[in-house]
């Protein structure tokens, strides 16, 4: 027998409607050279002519429309529209190889990319290489460069003054159809696209808001930092419209002091970020009052425990990490202090909640060995970490590729390998292939990058395996002294004796001033693995 309730569809259109009725006073503030403020009941109805404008443009409907844009009122716009409109959103980011833009614009056959004109001096020169653009909608935000005289560049306010207000003319039917488009910044291999469905986008929005998730309600004030092209904002801009809460975006904005002073004047209690600006904005916290923040989110990448004190010390509260990747929507696990945490104190608690924590609800995550047995749930057994759930890709956009990055009973595979304790809370032990086999035995480089940055003399660290004739691989530091510190290898290997096993600690360390960072601000191992390459083997 079949359940009696109403067979709604879980589409993108509804959220416009709800946040203009429900929440019609609430604020979207885009920082920038001129910060501005617009509520929802001014922006839905720009969002209803910026479909009508797709429409105008002939832009069919399943064709994907390109953003190279910040995060601002114009891009939430496209989130929007572009969608509830029956097309595909693709926000790329324009921090990537320019080769790998091209290849995502043609390999996504992009109909028309809406640019803001501070990245326009970044793609125009490529846009001869995109085979399949017809439009480039340009978008005000203060910069300088001259438009371009060509007839396919137009401007996005004049794009809107010419349509009317009304409603959206495609109806989104089908809840599976295709609603956003997010490449992996490809680091291995050419970037893969994942298409996200206005349902899994829906039930990711909904998982955001979740008490033991980020709680987000009406009362806050949330600040993505992290981009909107990085996928999608991890969602909160979904989730804000779901639940009313203040939507606070720096538009371009870079300077940290300007970011922190952002967030402190518009009383942000939410707010999430790559540990790499966490890090980056840690200079200009004590000038300013941030005791709204409740919640500081922290995901891509391991919390490094220095990091968090910091803010702990500083803004009063530590990071939260959550786990995710741009195949998993990407919110998979997020942490918490459960009941079972009551006797943690102090330290105890940071160090927990900078942990990636249980899987949210609707997911579920295993961790499978060699032999493809799943594993104990018993804080020690690593494996690869598997994940399944209506908000996980479950194949790769285009024909055939990436089949092996799926199990035959239908999981991720996501090439991190993981711990899973009694109480379900996943713990990174590294990615399989940044983990350093010495000898035969595996070193985590994370767990030795967490060493190393305990010492406040550090600022930054990085581990890669190289090669060795006796131990098959060793781990290699490099290293970034904090600002105005000299330090030396043998300082680092001596802060590092007692921390680690004697054999961990790496004989090479540099002592550099920046590690490079991939387009999403992660550090770039494959960067650091191609400057320290044997250059008798060609390999690390
Ligand atoms: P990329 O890092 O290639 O740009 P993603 O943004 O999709 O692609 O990153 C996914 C990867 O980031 C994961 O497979 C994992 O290795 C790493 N990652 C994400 N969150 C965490 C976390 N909380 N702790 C450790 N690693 C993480």
């Amino acid at each position: 027998m079949r359940g009696l309730m109403q067979d709604r569809q879980l589409t993108i259109p509804p959220l416009l409607s709800r946040a203009e009725t429900n929440f019609g006073h609430k604020r979207i503030v885009t920082g920038g050279a001129t910060e501005t403020v617009s509520t929802w009941r001014e922006v839905a109805p720009r969002v209803r002519k910026l479909a009508r404008a797709l429409e105008s443009l002939g832009v069919p409907a399943g064709a994907c429309v390109g953003t190279f844009a910040w995060n601002s009122q114009r891009h939430v716009e496209l989130y929007l529209a572009i969608p509830s409109s029956g097309r595909i959103l693709h926000t790329i980011n324009h921090r990537l190889h320019h080769e790998q833009i091209s290849f995502i614009v043609n390999d996504a056959a992009d109909d028309v990319l809406f640019i803001d004109r501070t990245i326009l001096p970044v793609i125009w020169p490529l846009v001869s290489s995109f085979g399949t653009v017809r439009h480039v909608v340009v978008m005000e935000d203060g910069g300088d460069m001259p438009l371009p005289d060509d007839p396919r560049v137009l401007d996005y306010e004049e794009l809107l003054s010419r349509q009317a207000d009304r409603p959206f003319e495609t109806v989104v039917e089908d809840e599976n159809t295709a609603a956003a488009l997010c490449y992996t910044s490809g680091t291995t291999g050419n970037p893969k696209g994942v298409l996200y469905s206005h349902r899994s986008v829906i039930l990711h929005s909904l998982l955001l808001l979740g008490a033991d998730v980020f709680a987000l309600s009406e009362r806050d004030v949330v600040a993505p930092i992290v981009p909107m092209f990085h996928v999608n904002a991890w969602g909160l801009p979904y989730a804000v419209m779901q639940c009313g809460s203040d939507l606070v975006l720096p538009g371009s904005i870079r300077d940290p002091e300007q970011i922190v002073s952002l967030l402190s004047r518009h009383r942000v209690t939410f707010s999430a970020a790559v540990a790499t600006v966490w890090r980056d904005l840690i200079p200009a916290l004590a000038s300013h009052d941030l005791g709204s923040l409740r919640h500081i989110a922290c995901g891509g990448g391991a919390v490094d425990d220095a990091l968090s004190r910091a803010y702990e010390q500083i803004v009063g509260i530590p990071l939260t990490n959550a786990w995710g990747m741009t195949e998993t929507s990407p919110v998979v696990t997020t942490s918490r202090l459960a009941t079972h945490h009551d006797n943690l104190r102090g330290e105890a608690r940071r160090l927990l909640i900078g942990t990636p924590g249980p899987a949210v609800p609707l997911t579920e995550i295993r961790v499978v060995g060699d032999d493809g047995t799943v594993q104990p749930h018993d804080g020690k057994t690593p494996g690869e970490l598997q994940v399944a759930g209506a908000t996980i890709a479950r194949a790769y956009f285009g024909t055939d590729i990436g089949r092996d990055g799926f199990t035959s009973d239908g999981w991720l595979r996501t090439g991190d390998v993981a711990t899973i304790d009694e109480w379900g809370y996943l713990r990174i032990v590294d990615r399989t292939k940044d983990l350093v086999k010495s000898g035969g035995e595996w070193i985590s480089s994370v767990l030795l990058e967490n060493a190393v940055m305990a010492d406040p003399r550090v600022r930054e660290a990085a581990v890669i395996g190289i090669s060795d004739p006796r131990w098959g691989e060793r781990p290699m530091a490099c290293v970034v002294p904090a600002a105005g510190v000299n330090l030396t290898a043998e300082e680092v290997r001596a802060h590092l004796r007692g921390r680690v096993a004697s054999w961990w600690i790496p004989e090479r360390i540099e002592i550099m001033g920046e590690i490079p960072k991939t387009a999403t601000g992660k550090w770039s191992k494959q960067a650091l693995r191609r400057r320290f390459a044997d250059p008798a083997t060609g390999s690390p």
